[in-house]
């Protein structure tokens, strides 16, 4: 059974087995990621998956799952493309909370 090295930000280096990774690649490539449970603290890990991990966990034997973004992310919208400090911003936005009534709050300009 091949091993896989992953990442814990808890416990650090674990080892995996194809079985444990979720690939989920997106038909937009830098919204593809991977997702674990780590075997120590069962944290669930979810880490973005970019061109060389993804080809590397394929060819470990990860199962991928391909996924698309929303059809709404095809629409033209006004202002500035939404970049990866966004969705970082986005992330940690989602891990308070009262995320929701925080982004109708940045979404009404209040
Ligand atoms: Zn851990």
């Amino acid at each position: 059974m091949t091993t896989i090295k992953a990442l814990c930000p808890k416990c650090g280096e674990v080892e995996l087995t194809p079985d444990d990774i979720e690939l989920r690649v997106c038909t937009y490539s830098p919204a593809s990621y991977y997702l674990f449970e780590c075997p120590l603290c069962h944290e669930t890990i979810q880490k973005p998956a970019d061109d060389r991990v993804v080809q590397l966990l394929i060819s470990g034997g990860v199962n991928a799952t391909v996924w698309e973004l929303p059809a709404e992310m095809r629409e033209t919208h006004e202002g500035p493309p939404i970049s990866l400090d966004d969705v970082l911003d986005f992330h940690l936005l989602l891990a308070q909370p009262d995320w929701f009534s925080q982004l109708t709050r940045v979404v009404s300009g209040h």
